[in-house]
């Protein structure tokens, strides 16, 4: 069977994978340079919704779904609605994103988009050959977003915690929640010796994405999550006439596990792939509008792919984070609820947004526990 050659192929057309194929669509460089996205699926599912803050406009409201202008932290001690002005919080559909970004694919006359399984990829001295399910490709650059845990498992340098959660869309009988206040994390729940959390998503008074919510090792049985939305629903809202309207599950990677091991000359993995997930918060879609235009200016200098590095200070901050979790899973909550007592939202959304000074990363790191932080720095070092 003949091998059908590309300048670039991109695999998986999730968030990342759209937003590269976007991007390089768009610029004049790679109009004479043949790209192939592939996906297994169609991408005609919600199988997800993204949330992620930011301040003012940004380039996906024309598809945001919801904004909130408020956040709800609490913990065993403290309760309390917070202004996150000047940031919003904004949540986009993954319908909404796919249909829109597949739609702009198809007006760009040099990018090819096939729904076609990956089955192996192997890398020789000039081309990457991508066999799938209906036929041979290969491609001088190949960008991957197939991500797997066991990329991850091999190695115990770095814990892997996951960020694992099960949502219900509710529709209540009666008018039930605040639908400028998102619950960002309620730590009020039974913590059964992990990091356990609710999140709360108001799209109306009586219609809300209530998730719930586990940084920890070990993803539980499908009941309890969903035993545990119940019971809040009932404890928190006093709500026990509702209808179920879509639900949603995943599982993010929680770790600084150094995910460059894995690109070479010609292959990068973007995405949850390639270390994009946030691994202190498993926030991984603004961060990956952020990375992609560095990615595509790197693609342009020809440089190997494995070049192209993305790590500093705030991995460091992370991986004491996740040593801690992963060590005493259940002091999380009193980290967050310690976080919002002595500083403000605004300040955690910039930490988490790498976007601080370092006199500000001190400032936010003195706001949290210290004894289990240095415990873990000085495991760490010696
Ligand atoms: C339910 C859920 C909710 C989330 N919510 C948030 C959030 O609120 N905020 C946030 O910042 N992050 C969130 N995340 C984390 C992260 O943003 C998403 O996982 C995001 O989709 C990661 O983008 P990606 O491109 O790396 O992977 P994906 O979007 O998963 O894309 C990977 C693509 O590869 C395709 N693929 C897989 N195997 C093959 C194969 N063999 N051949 C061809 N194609 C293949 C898949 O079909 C998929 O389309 C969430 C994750 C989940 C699962």
């Amino acid at each position: 069977m003949a091998i059908l050659h590309y300048d670039y192929i991109i695999i998986g057309a999730g968030a990342a994978g759209l937003m590269l194929a976007d991007t390089m669509g768009k610029d004049d460089f790679f109009s004479d340079k043949s790209i192939l996205l592939l996906d297994k699926d169609t991408k005609k599912e919600n199988d997800r919704t993204w949330c992620f803050w930011e301040k003012g406009e940004g380039q996906f409201d024309a598809i945001v779904h919801k904004k909130w202008h408020h956040i709800y932290f609490a913990g065993q001690q403290l309760a309390k609605s917070y202004k996150i002005a000047p940031y919003i919080y904004k949540m986009v559909r993954g319908i909404d994103f796919y249909t829109t970004y597949l739609d702009r694919i198809k007006n760009y006359s040099n990018i090819t988009f096939k729904q076609d399984a990956v089955t192996s990829i192997n890398e020789s001295h000039d081309a990457v050959k991508v066999q799938t399910s209906k036929e041979t490709y290969s491609a001088a650059s190949v960008m991957n977003s197939i991500f797997d845990y066991d990329m991850v498992m091999h190695q115990d340098k770095y814990p892997v915690l996951q960020q694992h959660f099960i949502g219900w869309v509710v529709k209540t009988d009666k008018p039930t929640f605040e639908i400028d206040l998102a619950t960002y994390m309620d730590f009020s729940i039974p913590q059964k010796g992990n990091t356990r959390f609710m999140y709360v998503l108001p799209f109306s008074n009586d219609t809300a994405l209530i998730e719930y919510t586990l940084f920890s090792e070990k993803l539980l049985p499908k009941a309890e999550y969903e035993e545990a939305i119940k019971t809040y629903l009932k404890s928190e809202f006093d709500c026990t006439q509702y209808e179920i309207l879509d639900k949603e599950k995943g599982s993010i990677p929680m770790t600084c596990y150094d995910f460059m091991e894995h690109h070479t000359d010609r292959i990068r993995y973007i995405g949850t792939a390639g270390g994009w997930a946030k691994p202190s918060t498993g926030y991984t879609f603004l961060s990956t509008s952020k990375k992609i235009p560095k990615l595509v200016s790197f693609l342009k200098t020809g440089k190997p792919l494995k070049a192209l590095h993305f790590k500093n200070r705030f991995w460091y901050y992370d991986m004491l984070l996740l040593d801690v979790l992963h060590h005493n899973n259940a002091i999380g909550h009193k980290i967050f609820e310690r976080i919002f007592k002595k500083r403000k939202p605004q300040l955690l959304f910039k930490f988490l947004d790498e976007q601080t000074s370092l006199a500000e990363d001190f400032y936010y790191i003195m706001g949290s526990p210290k004894f289990p932080f240095l415990k873990a720095l000085l495991k760490r070092l010696f």
